[in-house]
């Protein structure tokens, strides 16, 4: 699912739906209950419930593609809108270099308000050089 994100962010949400990913890339904007950028996440969740529709009946394949594609969305909502993004009071430090070193890739990403020139598309994963710029034992 990184993977899927990964490309879907870069190519997609950086490519012919940039409008719907901008208003997530404008700094200092006052922020509302829901950004058009929301659009992803529900759109991800909608196939989520369809293939664990699809395959609660003799639990298929498809149940357990459903759960693991719910599980990414349920770790990217609570990383990228609730820790990286503050949408809620919660989560706001974690002693964790790992997910500090995730948190700094974000904000680096966010640091190009525009579709074209940014970096770190990833969410769980970034790569070694940025790894090596973003990492402090803090
Ligand atoms: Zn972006
Ligand atoms: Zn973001």
């Amino acid at each position: 699912m990184e993977g899927v994100a990964w490309f879907t962010h870069k190519y997609i949400m950086h490519g012919f739906l940039w409008y719907l990913h901008s208003d997530h890339h404008i700094k200092g904007k006052k922020r509302k209950l829901m950004e058009r950028n929301d659009i992803f996440g529900l759109f991800f969740a909608g196939i989520s419930a369809g293939l664990i529709v699809h395959g609660a009946e003799g639990l298929k394949p498809t149940f357990f593609l459903g759960l693991g594609v719910a599980g990414y969305g349920l770790a990217y909502f609570l990383f990228h809108d609730i820790f990286v993004h503050r949408r809620a009071p919660i989560l706001k430090k974690s002693r964790l270099p790992y997910l500090n070193m995730l948190r700094r890739a974000h904000h680096f990403h966010h640091e190009v308000e525009t579709r074209q020139g940014a970096q770190a598309f990833g969410f769980f994963y970034v790569s070694p050089q940025l790894r090596k710029k973003f990492w402090k034992s803090d």
